[in-house]
C-alpha cells in the first residue's frame, strides 16, 4: 500500500500455488568431486559434451559465465563444457575478443542490435578475425531465439539485461532446455506465460540470481513446503542515506555498489531497491509461493545470500562470498557440485554478519514489489517497463534518483489490471508503460 492506496487490485492466490521444486537427491559420486579438485581433465577424451549458449555474453554475468565454463572444462572429470553460441548487443569487438580467448571457439557469434550488426556486415574483415575463422556470424534479435532453440544446445544462460531477454529466454523454455536464469525481468514481465511453457516442455529453470540460487539450495533436501522465503538485500549504496540525500544522488553515486560489481541497470535497481522488488516477483514464480510468504531483510555484507524458514521455526541459510561465479556454476552443474573459483569463505577472522529491517519508507520500491507479486497478471510487465524506462532517464541525467519509484507507482496506478493476459497483451503493455512513464516526465 502506498499513501493508503493499493497500486494494483490484489486478488487471491490461485488454488494451484504449490512448492514447485522437487530437486533430485542424485548428487555426483564423491570420488568425482574429490578427484576433480586436484586434476585437470581437459585432455580426457572420454568425457561427454555439454553445449551452452551464453546470451548476453559481454555483460557482467555473461563474461563471468565464460570464465566458469572455461574453468569447468578444465576440472570436470565427466563433461567437456563448450560455448556453442554467444551474443552481444552493441559491442561486437568485445564479443569477438572474448570468443577468441576460449579454448573451444563458439560455433556461432551473434550481434543482436541491428545497427551494430550493419556496421559489422559493412566491415569486410568480419569473417577473418584471428582465431574465429570457423565461427558462424549471425545478426539481429531473431538469431537469439534460434540459438536458444538450436537442437545441439543443452543449456541456455539467459544473461541479457531487461525485457529484451524475454523472447530468447522463453524460446529456450519452450524448447525444453536447461535455462540458467539471470534475466529476472523475463519472469517479472511474463511469469505465468513462462510457467505454462515450462510445464508443457519439461524445461528446467535454474536460478542464477544469488538470492534465488541460495533459496534453491536451501530447499534441496526439502520434503515439506517452506513457511517463508527470506531474501537478503545488501541495501545498495544508499542504505544509510536520508531521502533528502537521495534526492541529490548522481548516476555515479548510484553506480558505486558497495559489495557487487554488476551491469548499470541492476546496480541502479539495487540503489532504489527495485532489484529486490523484481526478486520478490521472481521468487513468486520460481518457487510457486504467494507474495505473503516472502520477506526481505537487509544484510550489508552480502554473505548470507538468502534463507528459508520452516514450519518448526528453523531457518536455513546459504553463505558464500559475494561472487556470481558460484551461483552461475551451480545452475550449470546442478545437481553436481564441483570445485569453484569463488574463494572459500574465510574462517580465520572474526566477521560481523548483520541483519537489518528493510526501511520501506526510504525505499518505497519494496512495497511495489510485494503488491505486484500479489497481483500477478499485467502488473509485472507494467512495473518492469516503467522501471527500465525511468532508470534509463536517470542514467541520462533527465530525472532525479527519487523520481524513479514514484514514476513507476504512477504508471502502475493508471493501468487497468488484467489477471490472465496473453503474451501479446503483456508486450503491448510494456510499450504503453514506457510511453506513459516518459509522458509523466514530459518527454
Ligand atoms: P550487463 O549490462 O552487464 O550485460 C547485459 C548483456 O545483455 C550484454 O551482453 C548486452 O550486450 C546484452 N544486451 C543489452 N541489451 C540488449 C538487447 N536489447 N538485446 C539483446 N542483448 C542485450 O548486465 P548484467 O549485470 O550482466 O545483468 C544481466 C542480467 O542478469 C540482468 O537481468 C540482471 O538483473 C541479472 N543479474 C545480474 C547480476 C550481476 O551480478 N550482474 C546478478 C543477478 C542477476
Ligand atoms: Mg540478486
Amino acid at each position: 500500500m502506498i499513501d493508503g492506496k493499493s497500486v494494483v487490485p490484489t486478488r487471491a492466490q490461485p488454488a494451484d500455488f504449490r512448492f514447485e521444486y522437487k530437486p533430485s537427491r542424485t548428487i555426483a559420486p564423491v570420488s568425482d568431486a574429490v578427484s576433480s579438485r586436484q586434476v585437470e581433465h581437459a585432455g580426457n577424451p572420454g568425457r561427454s559434451v555439454k553445449n551452452v549458449a551464453v546470451l548476453g555474453a559481454t555483460g557482467s554475468i555473461g563474461a563471468a559465465t565464460l570464465d566458469v565454463l572455461a574453468h569447468l572444462d578444465r576440472v570436470d572429470p565427466q563433461t567437456q563444457w563448450r560455448v556453442s553460441a554467444a551474443s552481444a548487443h552493441t559491442r561486437p569487438e568485445v564479443l569477438y575478443e572474448l570468443a577468441a580467448k576460449l579454448v573451444h571457439r563458439p560455433q556461432c557469434l551473434i550481434v543482436s542490435d541491428t545497427e551494430a550488426a550493419e556496421a559489422v556486415r559493412a566491415d569486410r574483415s568480419a569473417g577473418n578475425r584471428a582465431g574465429l575463422e570457423d565461427c558462424r556470424f549471425e545478426f539481429g534479435p531473431d538469431a537469439l531465439v534460434e540459438a536458444a532453440q538450436c537442437d545441439e544446445v543443452d543449456t541456455v544462460v539467459a544473461a541479457i539485461v531487461g525485457r529484451a531477454g524475454l523472447e530468447s529466454t522463453l524460446a529456450a523454455v519452450e524448447a525444453g532446455k536447461r535455462v540458467a536464469l539471470a534475466n529476472k525481468e523475463t519472469l517479472v514481465v511474463a511469469g505465468p506465460v513462462v510457467s505454462r511453457a515450462k510445464e508443457k516442455s519439461g524445461a528446467e529453470i535454474l536460478p542464477v540470481d544469488s538470492e534465488h540460487s541460495a533459496i534453491f539450495q536451501c530447499l534441496e533436501s526439502a520434503i515439506s513446503a517452506p513457511k517463508k522465503l527470506i531474501l537478503t538485500a545488501s541495501g545498495g549504496p544508499f542504505r544509510t542515506w536520508s531521502h533528502a540525500e537521495m534526492e541529490a544522488a548522481t548516476p555515479a553515486s548510484a553506480l558505486a555498489h558497495p559489495t557487487w560489481d554488476m551491469g548499470p541497470k541492476i546496480t541502479v535497481d539495487s540503489a532504489t531497491m527495485m532489484n529486490k522488488s523484481l526478486e520478490i516477483i521472481e521468487a513468486r514464480w520460481l518457487f510457486g509461493l504467494p507474495a505473503d510468504s516472502i520477506e526481505v531483510v537487509v544484510h550489508p555484507q552480502s554473505i548470507i545470500h538468502s534463507m528459508v524458514e520452516w514450519e518448526d521455526g528453523s531457518v536455513i541459510a546459504q553463505l558464500s562470498p559475494p561472487d556470481m561465479r558460484l551461483p552461475i556454476q551451480y545452475a550449470l552443474t546442478y545437481p553436481r557440485r564441483l570445485p569453484c573459483e569463488t574463494p572459500p569463505l574465510e574462517r580465520t577472522r572474526n566477521w560481523d554478519l548483520s541483519l537489518e529491517v528493510a526501511d520501506r519508507e526510504r525505499f518505497p520500491a519494496l512495497d511495489l514489489g510485494f503488491e505486484v507479486a500479489a497481483a500477478g497478471g499485467t502488473a509485472g510487465a507494467v512495473l518492469n517497463a516503467a522501471n527500465e524506462e525511468a532508470v534509463g532517464l536517470f542514467l541520462g541525467g533527465q530525472i532525479r534518483f527519487t523520481d524513479i519509484v514514484p514514476g513507476c507507482r504512477d504508471v502502475l496506478q493508471s493501468h487497468s489490471h488484467e489477471s490472465n493476459p496473453p503474451l501479446d497483451r503483456l508486450l503491448q503493455l510494456d510499450r504503453w508503460a514506457r510511453t506513459e512513464l516518459r509522458r509523466r516526465f514530459k518527454m
